[in-house]
């Protein structure tokens, strides 16, 4: 892994980022997808300025957390198994991923046991693909009812992943339904529900997502490059 083509990379993608959001948003948090890669590869991600990493499977975070732990805020992003949660309620910053009541209670029970408050995201399916995991946004509000007073989470916000498509005007459309959501929730303001995070946004949708101001954006393989 070449450091200063990692350097370059994430300096581009810090540029993309402050010209999408225009001033109109504050600049998103660029979270560095971590997947796949060593955590040799990843420590120097610290040096670059990166303060967050996204991980989406409980197996591969576990055998290389030891050595990220302290140095980066660690979150889970990827689809998690209730029987998964206990190998990373003590050890995780944040679970962006929560798409329903039963997964949410045992996040909170597991937490609640180790006497801390595990901040989450509502994981939203925009397009409503049902196998990709998120809920619809007709489900949101009464999944966010259901578990607001869970003493061992705190929802901090919306987590979405887009269709696979090179439809921009589709994903236009959808990050700002995200965005539109986001911001009617955050209105009403439901008693126990902050909505302060809005993630949104990978490697070739990241701009679009800065644009519907998107307060992280996750991106992996623009940031270590292609494979070879
Ligand atoms: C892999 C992954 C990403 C990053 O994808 P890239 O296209 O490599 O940027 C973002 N979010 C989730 C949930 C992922 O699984």
């Amino acid at each position: 892994m070449d450091m200063n083509m990692m350097a370059e990379r994430i300096a581009l993608i810090r540029n993309d980022l402050a010209a999408a959001s225009e001033g109109r948003y504050p600049v998103p948090e660029l979270i560095a997808v971590t997947k796949t890669h060593t955590a040799e590869e990843i420590l120097p991600l610290e040096q670059l300025g990166i303060k967050v990493i996204g991980e989406n499977r409980v197996q591969e975070l576990m055998g290389k957390i030891d050595a990220l732990e302290g140095r980066f805020g660690i979150h889970l992003i990827g689809r998690l198994q209730r029987n998964k949660v206990r190998y990373i309620a003590g050890r995780v910053d944040m679970i962006q991923s929560v798409d329903s009541a039963e997964l949410a209670e045992e996040i909170s029970r597991r937490c609640a046991a180790l006497g801390r408050v595990m901040p989450v995201l509502v994981e939203v399916s925009p397009a409503g693909e049902k196998q990709k995991g998120g809920v619809p946004f007709s489900e949101t509000r009464p999944l966010l009812e259901t578990i607001r007073r869970f003493e061992g989470i705190r929802v901090e916000g919306l987590m979405a992943v887009m269709p696979q498509t090179d439809d921009e005007a589709l994903l236009d459309r959808l990050f700002g339904e995200t965005r539109t959501l986001f911001e009617h929730i955050r209105d009403e303001a439901p008693e126990g529900v902050a909505m302060r995070e809005l993630s949104m946004g990978m490697s070739g949708d990241y701009m679009i997502a800065a644009r519907h101001g998107a307060t992280m954006v996750r991106v992996g393989s623009a940031v270590f490059g292609p494979r070879n």
